[in-house]
């Protein structure tokens, strides 16, 4: 039998690995395929293109349905720019927080999930616990649908799956989904003094962008769907967050480059706004091409997040709020990868320990308390399971 590690001990060795989304993931992931298969427990990898990154999940207990999926994600934000107090990958501990990057989002988490698995199997479970790590969630939840499709070919279906994003260890049911996209808007330089013979990408970008200012007044002054209303505001937006393009005052830009993002209420999917987006594109380009016929615009998916919807009688729910004992409604603006779960079959909520306000910032931590609050969570889930 390995060394017994706490989840305390395995959050620390976790954080040690600096695996923000950019960089390779895999030195952590030998780490936990070691550290299972200290326990006879053998790992499933699920690399990306390239293999420099890859997703692992693991059955604890008997082959059998009727399951509960642990689900975190590997990769982190990164650091940079940012004014840390700490070495923000080695966890340090003050005043009941643990200060690291990646201990609130969400490798705190991750390691409740694998200092459960001596316990799990210790308990002799009935029904098994199935853990799924994820690679590159924070660059728009790109890793987990891969490693999802597989744990469904190669795993006994799972009744439940509980995503550790930090909600306090409340019982998040429901989330908006996002969809991003590259836009290039290509036109047409002549000098400005002969604007009508040339096409403005500026120009015509700053339509576009016009146009989602538009579609949030239209959203926002339609009532709200059921699923829509409970949500934080009540409706799809539409966000230009960046923008570049032109050479100079007095020429036409050829180029004129943006993402266009939605984050859409459950009800309403990315691929229905994508195709809302091309109507546009489409519309405002035949006019560029009216003029120059060489003009156009691309639009390239940059990600696309399904929206996690409140399920009526949920597996995942129930067995949520009896492990937690909460019972109020929860839902936040933020996408996990709890859609894509549900979007695939299972049951889905978000419930981890740590505040959502620390993720991402400088001087991230995870209370003690929150990380206390997550082992008994997960102590009360392996007694289920061995019911
Ligand atoms: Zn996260």
């Amino acid at each position: 039998m390995p060394q017994l590690l706490s989840a305390r001990q395995i959050l620390d060795r976790l954080v040690a690995f600096p695996t923000i989304s950019r960089d390779s993931n895999l030195a952590l992931v030998d780490w936990v395929e070691e550290y299972l298969a200290g326990y006879g427990i053998t790992a499933t990898r699920v690399p990306n293109e390239d293999g420099t990154k890859a997703s692992l999940f693991a059955q604890v207990g008997p082959d059998v349905a009727g399951g509960v999926i642990l689900s975190g994600h590997t990769d982190v934000v990164p650091v940079e720019g940012q004014a840390w107090d700490t070495d923000p990958f080695v966890v340090t501990e003050r005043d009941g927080r643990l200060y690291g990057r990646g201990t609130c989002d969400m490798k705190g988490f991750d390691a409740l999930a694998l200092a459960a698995v001596p316990k799990a199997l210790a308990a002799g479970l009935k029904r098994p616990l199935q853990i799924a790590l994820s690679h590159d969630e924070e660059v728009g939840c790109v890793g987990a649908p891969a490693m999802i499709d597989r744990m469904r070919r190669d795993l006994p279906p799972a009744a439940a799956a509980l995503i550790g994003e930090p909600s306090m260890m409340k019982v998040v049911t429901g989330h908006k989904g996002s969809a991003g996209f590259r836009t290039h808007v290509r036109g047409f330089e002549v000098h400005s003094s002969i604007l009508d013979q040339g096409v403005n990408a500026i120009m015509q970008g700053a339509r576009l962008i016009d146009w989602c200012n538009a579609v949030n007044a239209r959203n926002r002054a339609a009532d709200p769907s059921a699923l829509a209303a409970i949500f934080e505001p009540p409706y799809t937006t539409a966000h230009v967050g960046q923008i570049t393009g032109g050479t100079a005052h007095n020429i036409t830009a050829k180029d004129c480059i943006f993402p266009v993002d939605f984050r859409c209420v459950p009800g309403e999917t990315p691929d229905q706004w994508e195709e809302i987006l091309r109507t546009e594109v489409a519309r405002i380009e035949a006019e560029m091409q009216a003029i120059r016929p060489e003009t156009g615009i691309e639009v390239t998916p940059s990600f696309a997040i399904p929206p996690l919807r409140p399920e009526t009688d949920g597996a995942a729910e129930a067995l949520a709020r009896r492990l937690s004992g909460d019972n109020a409604t929860h839902v936040v603006s933020y996408g996990t990868e709890a859609g894509q779960f549900q979007e695939r079959g299972y049951s889905a909520v978000v419930c981890g320990p740590g505040d959502i306000a620390q993720a991402h910032q400088p001087n991230e931590f995870l209370s003690v308390e929150q990380l206390h609050a997550g082992e008994r969570f997960i102590d009360r889930l392996i007694d289920a399971l061995a019911e």
